[in-house]
């Protein structure tokens, strides 16, 4: 029989949380439950703070970085030799394709020997001061971190801000969504056998309304890292105001993707599709509003869905398989009452709309045309299959049109025009943005949104920065 790491991970080994609760986790793909649990309460936030403060005054903040970076380079050839295994329950709890989930794994493989490197070249400045002397900054670690993640990228998030948070010399608490915990408590079992003191990486996986309160208010805890909704983060940042503590927030986005006539636009319409449906949409960066200036509009929209329809959306476990289900019955039941709602006020639907298979949590991905700027299709982020296309006739308009948005996370330009592309990037809103490209992601460029979308920077040097206190040391010569 398969087994799982289905219990807390903390101070080193797996454990029942305190109340012995439990939370059955279903395969979207299948609608079976397939194992259960344990979810964390409060008494369990506590015991890992406690296991995490000791590890940091006991060794991990004083640590000579050489050694740092040595077991930040084992914890990556950890994940690396287990690869297949991680993309196994990646795929399991969220019903991600084979092929995605093994990219996402060695994605985090790839982001821990980033930050395993970072450890040696990351630093302070001295400063020629006025008076004389030596003045310096020291970037010193801040204590304990939460670590707080979403369902639709588990492990890769989960990396993102365990490795530079680590890296800077601090422990982390890993906090994995409820629905997708396995990926998060076997990294934490896989670094700890890396080398990881007890203590330095812990997973809680559990509800966030029973211990996310907890986490965010905790005294000893210095930082929140949090990915997830507008809404939680909202949360967070209010509850995070009362001690001051410090906080970064990678939230919702309604990216755009603005074709113009001038562009490969061929080459744009056959990746758009998986620009908003990859991940079955369920992706923070998903550009999920078309802007496509109306001279190409007609053969675009008539390109755009035929790469659609050809898209393979079923069976997670197979290798040819594109889209897989929605996360949840739940998620799902959401986005159809969008889909409902633009039924009613009128909007065209170029393609899909309806359940591709009867067992799992599938939706076909959707392709909406004639979306009021109003309707909520056009302004929410819908965090499912959906796309809406519209024309546009002036480029200033258009801008106007993208920025109107409360979110400003990520999006595209395609344009064979040079001084458009610069012209346009600066022009959007949006802390990413890629020009002839759907690609938002670089391990060692900073990740993150203006705006609603965020708050601080994932990836890069910007991630170390946001996981350190600067201070500056001034020494008199005397
Ligand atoms: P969510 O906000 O519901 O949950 C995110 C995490 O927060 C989960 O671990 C959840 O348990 C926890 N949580 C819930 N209530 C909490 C509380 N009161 N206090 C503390 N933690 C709490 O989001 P989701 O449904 O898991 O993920 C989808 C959202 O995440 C979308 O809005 C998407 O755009 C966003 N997202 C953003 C990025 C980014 O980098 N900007 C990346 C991926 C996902």
């Amino acid at each position: 029989m398969q087994t799982y790491p289905n219990q807390l991970f903390v101070d080193g080994s797996f454990r029942p949380s305190a109340s012995g609760k439990t939370t059955p986790l279903i395969n979207p793909a299948t609608e079976q439950v397939f194992v259960e649990v344990a979810a964390a309460e409060v008494r369990d936030v506590d015991a890992a703070v406690e296991s995490a403060q000791r590890a940091w005054e006991g060794g991990w903040r004083d640590l000579a970085p050489g050694k740092r970076e040595a077991l930040l380079h084992a914890v990556a050839r950890k994940l690396r030799e287990h690869q297949e295994e991680l993309a196994q329950l990646e795929m399991l709890h969220i019903g991600k394709p084979i092929a995605d989930a093994r990219d996402e794994a060695g994605l985090g493989a790839r982001v821990f020997e980033y930050y395993a490197g970072a450890v040696t070249k990351f630093g302070g400045q001295t400063l020629p001061v006025a008076r004389g002397g030596l003045d310096f900054t020291w970037r010193q670690p801040m204590g304990v971190v939460a670590a707080i993640v979403p369902w639709n990228f588990p492990l890769a998030i989960g990396c993102w801000k365990a490795a530079p948070a680590l890296a800077a010399g601090n422990c982390v608490i890993l906090k994995p969504a409820s629905l997708s915990p396995l990926t998060a408590l076997k990294l934490g079992q896989l670094a700890y056998e890396a080398g990881l003191p007890p203590g330095v990486l812990q997973v809680l996986p559990g509800s966030g309304s029973v211990i996310g309160d907890a986490l965010v208010t905790h005294p000893r805890i210095r930082k929140v890292s949090f990915t997830g909704s507008t809404q939680i983060g909202r949360r967070i940042m209010e509850l995070a105001s009362r001690d001051l503590k410090r906080v970064s927030l990678e939230l919702g986005g309604k990216s755009p993707n603005i074709v113009f006539a001038d562009a490969d636009w061929q080459r744009a319409a056959d990746s758009s599709p998986m620009g908003v449906f990859a991940n079955t949409g369920q992706d923070c960066c998903a550009r999920s509003r078309v802007f496509v200036e109306r001279g190409i509009f007609e053969a675009f929209v008539e390109r755009f869905v035929a790469v659609t329809r050809k898209l393979v959306v079923g069976d997670p476990t197979k290798a040819e398989t594109q889209l897989g289900p929605m996360v949840s019955e739940g998620q799902r039941a959401g986005v159809e009452e969008f889909l409902e709602d633009a039924r009613r006020q009128g909007s065209r639907f170029a393609w899909g709309g309806g359940r591709p298979h009867d067992r799992g949590f599938y939706l076909e991905p959707t392709v909406l045309l004639d979306v009021g700027k109003d309707h909520r299709c056009w302004t929410e982020e819908i965090f499912g299959p959906v796309v809406a296309i519209t024309p546009f006739d002036d480029e200033m308009a258009m801008i106007r049109e993208v920025n109107a948005s409360p979110y400003g996370l990520s999006g595209s330009v395609w344009t064979n025009n040079l001084s458009r592309a610069i012209r346009v990037s600066r022009a959007v809103e949006s802390g990413v943005l890629s020009v002839n490209s759907h690609s938002s992601v670089h391990v060692e460029a900073p990740f993150g949104g203006f705006k609603q979308s965020g708050l601080g920077r994932d990836l890069g040097m910007a991630a170390m920065e946001g996981y350190t206190e600067l201070k500056n040391v001034y020494i008199a010569e005397i």
